[in-house]
């Protein structure tokens, strides 16, 4: 079993990850392509922060959040919880670990039972995993309930009886039950008013608190992100392009395409002006992507060997990393 760094106090730790998906053609049906969804990802969360994990749609960032809790397949590479590598356990020890990571989705209805009240589909992890009897779960199911802002009465009212905001409060209780140490947040909030989004990252942030949890949070938007992370990952077409703590990367993105995400956040003062950055094109295909630097096509400051060398991921600054053979001259004075 694999062991991570004993002096470091991350609870994950995710190396070289992987997922393509292969397409079948011809007459015998065989792999003719791959879909590269996440291209070799690295990346530390350490134990009690939120670590945003930011992109456009299709970047594969959900592909990440899921591949890392098993609900979908890898291709290649290693998720390490708390020392184990969790990829290498077999069934049972993988259950048994399981328990301990847990996710919200965007859209809570669509993974809510219709025919069931909501308090047995909270309950339905701990059923699965047997924990407590039932009277037991009835109270852990409670006590859920209550931490995310809902009744007791509640347990037994029908998935279609709630609002949007009271649906996702559900969805984090599911996971709540459960009594994790790392939750992923896909999206929790995209589909909710933005009244109602201030609320539920405000419920995030206390029971992050009061429970010690970890989070990564998956945004396509980076002015949600920046109000719940500690640091914050930027990802583009399957690769992770930067990666900093919030401050340092809202402060002074090293990469153009964070440039341009952080251009379209508007600015709450009607006298300061933000010049948005308009990227041509499309995001290309992942099933081929561009050669060299992915975001070249894109790119208003690409150069030559833009398109021939792919840039790794390099530290630019303390805890600042950037995947631009040009990040040092984003640096501010
Ligand atoms: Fe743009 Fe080149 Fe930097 Fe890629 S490596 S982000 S194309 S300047």
């Amino acid at each position: 079993m694999e062991k991570s760094n004993p002096e470091s106090s991350n609870l994950i730790e995710v190396r070289h990850l992987v997922k393509y998906y292969p397409v079948y053609g011809g007459i015998f049906k065989r792999v003719v392509a791959q879909v590269k969804a996440v291209d070799d990802v690295s990346f530390d969360i350490r134990a009690g922060e939120t670590l945003g994990l930011v992109g456009e749609s299709g970047c594969g960032k959900t592909t990440v959040g899921q591949t890392m809790l098993g609900l979908i397949s890898f291709t290649s590479g290693s998720v390490i919880y708390n020392d184990v590598d969790i990829f290498g356990l077999d069934r049972k020890g993988f259950k048994a670990m399981r328990r301990n990571l847990q996710i919200v989705f965007q859209d809570p209805y669509a993974s809510l039972d219709p025919r069931l009240p909501i308090g047995e589909s909270i309950a339905e992890g701990l059923r699965i995993h047997n924990i407590g009897n039932n009277q037991e779960r009835f109270e852990m199911v409670l006590k859920a309930l209550r931490n995310v802002g809902l009744e007791d009465y509640h347990a037994t009212r029908y998935p279609h009886e709630f609002s949007g905001g009271q649906r996702q409060r559900i969805g984090i209780a599911r996971a709540l039950v459960m009594n994790p140490k790392f939750i992923v947040l896909d999206e929790p909030v995209s589909a909710l008013d933005v009244s109602i989004q201030a609320q539920v990252l405000n419920i995030l942030k206390e029971l992050q608190n009061e429970f010690g949890l970890t989070y990564l949070f998956v945004a396509h938007n980076l002015a949600v992100v920046e109000h719940i992370s500690d640091r914050v990952a930027v990802m583009y077409l399957g690769k992770m392009v930067e990666r900093s703590n919030r401050d340092d990367l809202f402060r002074q993105p090293l990469h153009p395409y964070t440039l341009a995400l952080m251009s379209a956040i508007p600015i709450p003062n009607p006298r300061v002006k933000r010049e948005r950055i308009i990227l041509p094109g499309d995001v290309p295909s992942p099933l081929n992507p561009p050669k060299g630097c992915r975001f070249h096509p894109r790119c208003s400051y690409a150069q030559p060997i833009c398109s021939v060398e792919e840039p790794p991921l390099r530290q630019i600054q303390p805890d600042h990393w950037s995947a631009c053979h040009f990040a040092e001259d984003f640096i501010k004075d």
